[in-house]
């Protein structure tokens, strides 16, 4: 009897139960769907402010009017639109020996015209033929043979492309490692570090060209490095749980009750799986957990010097960067402190002639340490520069020289600055004589 009764009691609490789990379960999926709700809205107020501002951005690209040479105010689109190509076709299609500036009445006013013999035509990703053809329709001759003519303009135009993607594109994406390396082989191939015979064997390392100058690079911006900062920053952000859309989005997901730094989620998506790995670029930047979640602030470029590591200067830093002379000569300059020329001792290695004789003096090896003034050709050049310039020494050994130069050629007098210069035009001459 006693225990009938204990089942009845126990069938009564576990329907009371069972109602309790079904009201708790509704409140659940209520708050659930309100978040949902709430959500969409967000995602509703996001478009629109695109759209406004894509709105705002096409308004403000637009033309409404347009003076033309004459004077006369262009107000219809047709009227602008063909003042616009006739503008440019008079510019292009020109045959004269010489080109009007950009504004014709500047022209008119003060005689000048923009001179095509100062002017130069950079070509990214157009083949030869292509190449050919718009530098006679614009009666622009053939381009310099030697890229380094035009060196300072080019690693301009290098280190503002990389600038863009550094501040654009890999601030909002992981880049594939793939694309990353396009873009530095490009970049390297535009800068002459590659030849296109040996696409296989630059110059010098790319990280190498990232260096500060006084470390012997070129202070470019190493993307891929830069990429991994960011994915740091999107790493802490999800640490710190920053009130963000995506990152809830990711914790009610992905993450859940775990901890990020120990969760292992390899079904995530690639993008996810990206930033999750956030945590191994912290510790190759040598961050530890409590560090990370200590941070009140994030800098990329912290991170990003952290991840470059640190790097020793070299000996010849001034004769580089304090020179004086053009930047053709210093690039070369450069290239022979780094023994990185395509000397023929080099390229018999690499199979590509058989010959590693100097062209020169027809007596050694070709290599940095002969031309640079070994040779004698180098040797009697650099003997007449240095008497010239009222040194009486022996010339001694490539290393000896850049030691001797950090030693005794340092500061800002006329003497030092005019040494420097002088050494760079040596090295510079001697290179294009054995080129030519
Ligand atoms: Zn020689």
């Amino acid at each position: 009897m006693g225990s009938a009764m204990l089942q009845q009691q126990m069938i009564e609490q576990e329907k009371e139960l069972k109602g309790l789990a079904e009201k708790w379960g509704k409140i659940e999926e209520s708050i659930r769907q309100k978040s949902r709700v709430q959500w969409l809205n967000l995602g509703v107020v996001n478009t629109s402010y695109f759209f406004a501002s894509m709105k705002n951005r096409n308004s403000m690209n637009h033309i409404r009017n347009l003076q033309e040479a004459a004077g006369c105010l262009l107000k219809t689109d047709q009227e602008i639109q063909a003042e616009v190509l006739g503008f440019y076709k008079n510019l292009l299609g020109s045959n004269n020996n010489q080109l009007p500036a950009i504004d014709p009445n500047f022209s008119q006013v003060s005689s000048l015209m923009v001179n095509k013999s100062k002017s130069s035509v950079f070509f990214g990703g157009v083949d030869d033929v292509v190449q050919k053809q718009i530098l006679d329709y614009l009666e622009f001759g053939c381009p310099s043979k030697h890229q380094e003519d035009h060196y300072y303009a080019m690693l301009q135009l290098v280190k503002s492309v990389l600038f863009a993607i550094q501040t654009f594109w890999a601030q909002i994406f992981v880049l594939p490692k793939k694309i990353i390396q396009l873009i530095e082989d490009t970049c390297r191939t535009f800068l002459g570090l590659v030849k296109q015979r040996f696409p296989k064997n630059p110059l010098l390392a790319w990280h190498k060209l990232c260096w500060p100058e006084t470390a012997g690079g070129l202070n470019l911006v190493d993307i891929g490095l830069w990429n991994k900062a960011v994915i740091c920053k999107h790493y802490w952000n999800l640490c710190k749980k920053k009130d963000r859309l995506w990152i809830q989005w990711v914790h009610v997901y992905y993450i859940k009750k775990d901890s990020v730094w120990e969760v292992d989620k390899p079904t995530v998506s690639w993008i996810i799986r990206k930033i999750l790995k956030g945590q191994r670029h912290f510790d190759e930047a040598g961050y530890s957990q409590q560090e990370v979640m200590d941070m009140d602030n994030f800098s990329i470029k912290k991170l990003y010097q952290g991840l470059r590591g640190d790097f020793t200067k070299v000996p010849w830093r001034r004769l580089v960067c304090n020179n004086i002379g053009l930047p053709k000569w210093t690039f070369t300059l450069r290239l022979t402190a780094h023994r990185k020329l395509y000397a023929r001792t080099r390229l018999a290695k690499w199979g590509v002639v058989d010959d590693k004789e100097c062209m020169l003096c027809n007596t050694n090896d070709e290599d940095v340490e002969h031309l640079s003034f070994k040779c004698s050709y180098s040797k009697t050049l650099w003997t007449k520069l240095l008497g010239w310039q009222g040194i009486s020494r022996q010339v001694l050994g490539w290393n000896a020289e850049l030691e001797w130069a950090a030693r005794f050629m340092t500061g800002k007098n006329a003497k030092t600055l005019l040494y420097r210069m002088v050494m760079a035009s040596c090295v510079y001459y001697v290179w294009q004589k054995r080129n030519n």
